[in-house]
């Protein structure tokens, strides 16, 4: 259809989501700055003076345009068929995938990745249709999917199925792995849902708000199918497919607190891993040679799911709050720069 699962297109992606207001914005008296025009388009108004309601009026206003772009009233089946449905058809074939969600602290990114047990997000429903999509296909048992779920925090890398110490990377025959990081084999899709659910609590807090996920901490599911299929010569040929879905640490910049001094290392280590992306991706669509992806974490764990023959989707999400302005531009800016080249 547009060549993305012959691996020949290789650009990237990119869609938006924007949430609903949430009730304490509007409750600060928030006006809404973003406008989806068309299953493309969006509109973001900036309003002259931003901290008093009373005398908001219209200053400028800057249109972009996306794959897709999602109103407040998307459903997270819509969200997922339109970024992912087909990503995970390439696993199935064998090929590798990525989906990010990107955006700032409280934009819907955990929302949209991984979801709610009565709404449940693009991890759960790709693991749900590949395990329909195998189902269909009747591969006689010869399938095996695996999951890892794992976070990045402070450039360091935990297993979120089975918290404990670091995991080091190390490159094997498979690519760059996480040495002991565990492989759950997936049966069916009935029992991810709170397996992924007991494995986000397992993400690293606030030291200061305990409950509440540190803006810094990246999560990556990784969905591994391996399967044996007969060529022409009645060979029997392994095929592996992997796809990873990404909760991207917050995109904004770190907000001063008295606690900066202590905060500095962690806010430039996420800046890292963030930074190390964009370089990947920058360097990936213009066709460089060299892709620094040693330069994170994050990235060193993505390299075989990024570039190449991969197909790599970003969801940006967005707040529709006025007061979020300058967060909600900024994401707009990167994810439209990501789309151009
Ligand atoms: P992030 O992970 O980017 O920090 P969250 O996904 O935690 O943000 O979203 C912040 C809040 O907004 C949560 O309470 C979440 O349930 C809610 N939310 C986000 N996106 C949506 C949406 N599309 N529909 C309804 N509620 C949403
Ligand atoms: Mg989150």
């Amino acid at each position: 259809k547009n060549g993305r699962i012959g691996g020949i297109e290789s650009r990237i992606h990119v869609f938006v989501r924007l949430r609903p207001m949430a009730r304490k914005e509007q409750e600060a008296g928030s006006r809404c700055c973003v406008k989806i025009v068309n299953k493309k388009d969006l509109y973001l108004t900036e309003f002259a003076n931003e901290n008093d309601y009373l005398r908001l009026k219209r200053l400028r206003g800057r249109h972009f345009s996306f794959d897709a772009s999602f109103p407040d009233s998307t459903n997270q089946h819509e969200v997922y068929s339109t970024t992912t449905a087909e990503l995970v058809e390439a696993v199935l074939q064998g090929q590798n995938g990525s989906v990010f969600c990107y955006g700032a602290t409280g934009a819907g990114k955990t929302y949209t990745m991984l979801g709610t047990l009565e709404n449940p997000g693009v991890m759960v429903l790709a693991i749900k249709d590949l395990f329909t999509n195998i189902r269909q296909r009747s591969f006689d048992g010869n399938h095996a999917v695996h999951l890892s779920y794992l976070e990045v925090y402070n450039e360091t890398v935990r297993d979120l199925l089975s918290p404990g110490r670091p995991l080091v990377l190390r490159e094997d025959k498979q690519g760059i792995v996480a040495a002991g990081i565990t492989q759950y084999r997936a049966y069916s899709a009935d029992e991810v849902m709170t397996l992924l659910q007991r494995g986000n609590q397992n993400r690293t807090t606030e030291p200061t708000r305990a409950n509440e996920t540190s803006s810094r901490s990246h999560a990556i599911l990784q969905v591994v199918v391996e399967y044996r299929v007969k060529d022409a010569s009645m060979n029997i040929i392994n095929r592996v497919g992997k796809l990873s879905l990404i909760d991207l640490a917050g995109s904004e910049r770190a907000i001063a607190t008295d606690q900066r001094t202590l905060r500095s290392l962690e806010g430039a280590n996420i800046n890292r891993s963030l930074l190390a992306l964009s370089s990947c991706i920058n360097a990936l669509v213009e066709g460089k040679k060299h892709i620094p992806y040693r330069n994170s974490k994050l990235t060193q764990l993505l390299k075989d799911s990024l570039g190449g023959a991969c197909n790599t989707v970003m969801i940006a999400n967005i707040s529709p709050s006025n007061l979020s302005f300058g967060e909600t531009q900024n994401t707009l800016h990167w994810a439209y720069r990501a789309k151009e080249i």
